[in-house]
């Protein structure tokens, strides 16, 4: 059995006191979950989010790392610089930061075995462009993405302790939600796809689903038999509907 995880990804969003408002409802409705739950807010806030949450069963992570250990890298921040203000998991090659940092499947594998490495729980975001799902590529990228970590011993050992996120492009701040079954669709093929290099791994990783959740199809989404929980964006910055995306994560 698979245990279900909800991260919210704040992005560029909230300043400290809307942040901190935004926290403490989250933690005041989470008391229990079932699920694991996950805030990554921008990285200035991780200390104020890491404080409120103290006492509740809400982890940190950050929106991004350097896949470098330390040096002259201005304006990067380290996997270690993340524990030490209390991370568990981190983001890495979320679509956005693809597209606008130029992150190529390459670095996004070499962040993820550094995150891993440095005792972060890395979560891998993948995901095709709508003009590749309309081509019928949908596949053949995530298997790219996807074999950047499989194909080598180090990919296949961070792999190990990751999250997957599955984030059809499309789907992402749009509104236009992949339907239950788009979804479940792509992840069986990802848990095929790690199954062929490790079983064990594919029957135990979590693989979660990103592309404008809402509280009014979370239900929906999570009831599929390979969807272990979703990665939240707008609707991660309103806490009722956060919450309520989170309980239907069981
Ligand atoms: C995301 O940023 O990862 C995301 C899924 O955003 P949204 O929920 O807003 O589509």
């Amino acid at each position: 059995m698979r245990k279900s995880l909800v991260a919210g990804n704040w992005k560029m969003n909230c300043n400290a006191a809307d942040g901190e408002a935004l926290v403490s409802a989250i933690k005041v409705g989470l008391k229990s979950s079932v699920a694991d739950v996950v805030l990554c807010p921008p990285f200035v806030y991780l200390p104020m989010v890491e404080r409120v949450l103290r006492g509740s069963p809400v982890s940190l992570g950050a929106q991004n790392m350097s896949q470098h250990v330390g040096g002259a890298y201005t304006g990067e921040l380290s996997a270690g610089m993340l524990l030490d203000v209390g991370c568990k998991y981190v983001i890495l090659g979320h679509s956005e930061r693809r597209a606008q940092c130029g992150e190529s499947d390459a670095i996004v594998a070499e962040k993820v075995v550094a995150a891993s490495k440095a005792g972060l729980l890395p979560i891998l975001c993948i995901g095709e462009l709508l003009a590749e799902r309309e081509q019928g590529t949908t596949e053949a990228v995530i298997s790219c993405q996807l074999d950047a970590l499989l194909s080598s011993e180090a990919g296949l050992a961070a792999l190990q302790s990751a999250v997957i996120a599955y984030e059809p492009v499309w789907a992402i701040g749009t509104g236009m939600t992949a339907t239950p079954e788009q979804a479940q669709s792509v992840h069986a093929f990802i848990r095929q796809r790690i199954a062929m290099k490790d079983p064990s791994l594919a029957a135990r990783i979590q693989l979660l689903y990103g592309g404008s959740v809402k509280g009014g199809n979370a239900e929906e989404l999570f009831a599929q038999v390979d969807i272990d929980g979703g990665l939240i964006g707008g609707a991660s910055l309103d806490a009722e509907e956060f919450l309520t995306i989170c309980r239907a994560a069981t």
